[in-house]
């Protein structure tokens, strides 16, 4: 099978990694992807935005699947282009990536499918939004109703910056706050079919102990040993079928990556966001435990035929991924500094790798930082304790000025 793989940062790696250790996987390509992509696949010059430019792309390599990594491109109808080409793709329609593309249409399907989330208002003025504010009390949550790569949600108990974040967005959700640990779960779907994948946890926050502003994600890992038994068939049947089985009764079925962002309160489990494409850096940890040939699974999800997989496997063990960012990240991102120890970080049996993100190779061979999180440094190991330990050795390895990266990842989970 030749695969062309949309995107360009660690979740794409981590995709084009599992992908090109795929028997099945004869020829393996993305667009536009980065330096450490480049070593796996054969990496192409497209505007990831532009349909007719990714399905002239696809058509041209005579690829038979192309999976589309990022939400931008999906919410711009690249998933669509490629479809009315006549090619195989992974990833939802425009109309059904508005689940992420738009929190107030996503409440909406929840609505009226019964999933259990936070009850929130949609508000448009300052008025509604004080309102609203006011109704529900401290902390307050407030979300900007369109895409904004996880950075557009104000968690605060300051009423004025709540109301300040609600003023310099257009349309805004505010929701209820709550309480509980947060797990993020993904399942593939054909838009009938659903198949969950293990439940990662990811670190929101850029710095220790969940300090600092809300990032892309610093870091994951998985499997979650605090989590209930049960959780995962739980969340199967009160959200990730409810969901699918809305949206193909409204005519817009979702096919791709369904992401359940989940928090598990005090009163149950409650959806707090999707999103619909794999998460970033969940995914690094999850691909990471997955035993299953990935080619077979992405393309039975574009093509309808998830029921006749066979169950997936996963590896028993743990994966924990540390993200290094560049200075400045997540305002204002440094970029341009060289990256070094990248081969002294991996381990040679395959437990400790280097993941890009923001990477680009410079003409005298040198990998030059040219993002916010620059690389997701990912390990496994028989249980967290080790994965940990061995993905902070590799981070150690690594030099780039300024970087940074949270020290505390999965260190609850692995004691
Ligand atoms: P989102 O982009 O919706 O995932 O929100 C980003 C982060 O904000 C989440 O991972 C949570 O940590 C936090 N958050 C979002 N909604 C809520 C909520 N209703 N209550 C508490 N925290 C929330």
């Amino acid at each position: 099978m030749k695969v062309l793989v949309i995107g360009g940062g660690a979740r794409e790696h981590a995709l084009c990694r599992s992908l090109s250790q795929d028997p099945a996987v004869t020829e393996l390509h993305c667009a536009p992807g980065n330096a450490g992509i480049a070593q796996v696949a054969t990496v192409h010059p497209v505007d990831q935005l532009d349909g007719a430019q990714v399905s002239a792309l696809a058509g041209g390599l005579g690829v038979e699947l192309v999976v589309v990594g990022p939400e931008a491109p999906l919410v711009a109808g690249v998933a669509d282009a490629v479809r009315a080409a006549g090619i195989a793709v992974f990833g939802p329609s425009a109309e059904a990536a508005l689940l992420e593309g738009s929190k107030a249409f996503a409440k909406d399907v929840m609505a009226a499918a019964g999933v259990p989330t936070a009850r929130s208002y949609v508000c448009t003025t300052a008025a509604e939004a004080a309102e609203a504010l006011d109704a529900f009390g401290a902390p307050y949550v407030v979300k900007d109703d369109g895409l904004a790569a996880g950075k557009g949600v104000v968690v605060t108990s300051d009423r004025d910056e709540a109301l300040a974040h609600a003023a310099a967005c257009e349309q805004v959700v505010i929701e209820e706050y709550l309480d509980g640990p947060e797990v993020s779960l993904f399942a593939i779907t054909d838009g009938s079919t659903v198949l969950p994948l293990q439940p990662a946890q990811d670190f929101k926050r850029a710095l220790d102990g969940d300090q600092g502003p809300n990032t892309g994600g610093m870091g994951a890992y998985s499997p979650l040993p605090w989590a209930p038994e049960g959780l995962v068939e739980e969340v199967l049947a009160t959200v990730l079928q409810p969901t699918v089985d809305e949206l193909r009764r409204r005519g817009t079925p979702f096919s791709g990556l369904l992401y359940a962002g989940l928090a598990l309160t005090s009163r149950g489990t409650r959806v707090i966001e999707f999103n619909a494409r794999f998460g970033d850096p969940e995914t690094q940890v999850v691909l990471a435990r997955l035993r299953t040939p990935l080619a077979e699974v992405l393309h039975a999800s574009a093509t309808g035929t998830l029921d006749r997989l066979e169950p997936l496997r996963w590896d028993e063990g743990a994966a924990v991924t540390v993200v290094i960012a560049a200075e400045g990240y997540p305002a204002a991102p440094r970029t341009g500094d060289p990256i070094e120890g990248l081969a002294e970080a991996e381990a040679a049996d395959g437990t400790a790798y280097v993941l890009h993100a923001g990477t680009k190779a410079a003409e005298d061979g040198r990998v030059l930082s040219a993002g916010g999180r620059v690389l997701s440094v990912t390990a496994t190991g028989a249980g967290l304790a080790e994965a940990r330990e061995r993905a902070y050795r590799a981070v150690e390895r690594i030099s780039l000025a300024g970087g940074q990266h949270r020290g505390d990842i999965a260190l609850k989970a692995a004691q």
